[in-house]
């Protein structure tokens, strides 16, 4: 089964596009949504969380305090650290096992991993066959942001300054959404991708994906 990592910047419109793409039939794993929930009341990383960090890492409805941890985590990388050891190997293990159930199942034509870091983190590459970057200007980027979470623009760079740059992110696209353009835009985009996928998962991927 043909396995694609799909990634971009803060606010590029990865969700929009991925919903397309589970329109047309894709199976998705979505990694920020298992990394809600492994942290969300009851989660896998709470207990390990509350170990760590004390219960004031949690809100009074038991879900780790995300602002709380932001916060702490941007001024103490040894924090940052212990965190992303408790989260990573957790959001890998869900992820993993839902990419087992969704192979053995043999229902979808390809399956897509959504992964906002997956330039930043350097592993993500050899474990998926192609790289699908959706793209646009930062201005797009910093104006969608605003919007929709009410940051300010200072609070949007901040976030786009931690994360790889648009260049070193379409430096390891094997495909790429224009989303510059309006919602209209993207259908036949992800229609020709969407035919691209379902013709190279039809042969076995070669062993390491395509470079
Ligand atoms: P991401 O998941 O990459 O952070 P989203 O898919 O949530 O991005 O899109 C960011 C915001 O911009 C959302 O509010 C979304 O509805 C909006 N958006 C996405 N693409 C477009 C577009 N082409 N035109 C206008 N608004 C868009």
């Amino acid at each position: 089964m043909l396995e694609i990592g799909l990634t971009g910047g803060i606010g590029s419109g990865k969700t929009r596009v991925a919903d397309l793409f589970a329109a047309r039939g894709a199976a998705l794993i979505d990694t920020d949504l298992i990394a809600h929930e492994i942290t969300a009341p009851g989660g896998a990383a709470i207990a390990p969380l509350v170990a760590a960090f004390g219960p004031g890492c949690l809100r009074p409805d038991g879900a780790m305090d995300r602002d709380a941890m932001r916060a702490l985590v941007f001024s103490d990388p040894t924090a940052k650290a212990t965190l992303e050891g408790i989260t990573h190997p957790l959001i890998r293990s869900v992820t993993e096992a839902r990419a087992v159930a969704i192979r053995a199942a043999g229902q979808h034509p390809y399956l897509i991993y959504v992964v906002p870091l997956l330039v930043e983190s350097g592993k993500w590459r050899g474990r998926v066959g192609r790289v699908l970057v959706v793209d646009c200007h930062e201005e797009t980027q910093i104006s969608r942001v605003m919007a929709r979470n009410g940051f300010t623009r200072e609070q949007v760079l901040s976030i786009m300054h931690r994360q790889a740059t648009r260049a070193e992110r379409l430096a390891q696209a094997d495909d790429v959404v224009d989303n510059d353009g309006p919602p209209d835009a993207l259908p036949p985009q992800v229609a020709r991708l969407d035919a691209l996928y379902r013709a190279q998962g039809a042969v076995p991927a070669a062993p390491g994906g395509e470079e």
